[in-house]
């Protein structure tokens, strides 16, 4: 049996994230592991409602009665290596290859060109922009952070596009400003005939739609390139039997979520950079300025779009996790 407990927090959002959130606080729970053989691992916790998710206490509810949520078995699952790894004293951002990211521009409106200006110094030449709200106005944003930056973007339309608005959107770029879009991720609701349209606009990747798709439909390439995966949500191993059968890259993201889940994020990317080093292309493991700071944020040691360390063991913060208050399941009200 794993013994496990769990710390409720609240993260402050800096401005509205995407498409499908506004600024209210969001909440999540860090979950502490135990196994019979004593070894401990953390992970976090972090439903988004607004993506169908049921609620944080549903999750520990149901946790507290063995029945576990796909979340919180895929929290276990990254608790366990975060585990294994504590138990051999070994760091994750020391054992495993360094995996860059890209930037999140997640509110284009209040997006300065004095932080574009800082990221690129940094080092990012990957920017990913959140569309679906006006994409006129997005692609005017994106055409001229193409003109002013030798950089690539990755626009994600979170399944808001109809074809000709997808069109559309497209017609605002030159076509040496069209092959600087890596791609589009969930343009649209998945409708394979749909999306093979809009792949000949465009290049896509498949995010959130991934549940809806029936991969035995694909006799040849699917219509998109790229799967993005999240260790928070997905089960890794099945997807990456999809990459490998499809011949598709990978994006790896966080959830954004707790510094302890992009941290996941990060350990799962670099596992995955180790045995697949051609398939991982850029990923987006930190987000930085998503949400207020806080003591976990600070343990981030970055190297521009590299996380250069997180010290401790694991995934690192094993002081501030040991001095985490953490409360028993039998805590929760029924
Ligand atoms: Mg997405």
């Amino acid at each position: 049996m794993i013994k496990i407990w769990f710390h409720k927090y609240e993260l402050i959002p800096m401005a509205a994230i995407g498409a499908v959130a506004d600024t209210r606080p969001r909440r999540g729970a860090l979950l502490k592991c135990k196994w019979p053989n004593e070894v401990v691992g953390y992970a976090d916790l972090f439903p988004w409602m607004e993506l169908g998710d049921p609620l944080l206490e549903d999750h520990l509810i149901g946790l507290s009665q063995g029945k576990l949520s796909t979340l919180v078995e895929q929290s276990i699952w990254l608790a366990k290596k975060d585990a294994d790894l504590r138990a051999q004293k070994k760091n994750a951002f020391v054992t495993y290859p360094k995996v860059k990211n890209h930037f999140l521009i997640s509110d284009y409106q209040t997006f300065p060109d004095s932080v574009m200006k800082e990221m690129r110094a940094q080092g990012y030449t990957t920017f990913k922009v959140k569309c679906g709200r006006n994409f006129d106005e997005e692609a005017r944003f994106v055409v001229r952070c193409l003109r002013q930056n030798p950089i690539t973007v990755r626009l994600d339309f979170n399944s808001r596009a109809s074809f000709s608005q997808i069109e559309r959107f497209a017609a605002h770029f030159s076509p040496s400003e069209k092959a600087r879009i890596e791609y589009v991720e969930d343009p649209m609701v998945w409708n394979p005939s749909a999306w093979s349209e809009a792949s000949k606009v465009l290049p896509l990747a498949l995010d959130l739609e991934y549940d809806r798709v029936n991969w035995e439909l694909f006799s040849s390439r699917p219509p998109f390139s790229v799967i993005v995966i999240k260790p928070a949500r997905q089960d890794v191993q099945k997807i990456l039997q999809l990459v490998n059968r499809h011949g598709l890259k990978i994006s790896v993201s966080n959830s954004l979520d707790h510094p302890v889940g992009m941290a996941h994020a990060a350990l799962v990317a670099g596992e995955l950079k180790k045995f697949y080093p051609n398939t991982v292309l850029d990923c987006s493991c930190i987000t930085l300025r998503a949400y207020q700071t806080n003591d976990f944020v600070s343990r981030l040691q970055m190297n521009g779009p590299y996380i250069k360390q997180i010290p401790g063991t694991g995934i690192g913060f094993d002081t501030l996790l040991e001095n985490t208050e953490w409360l028993s399941l039998q805590n929760l009200k029924k």
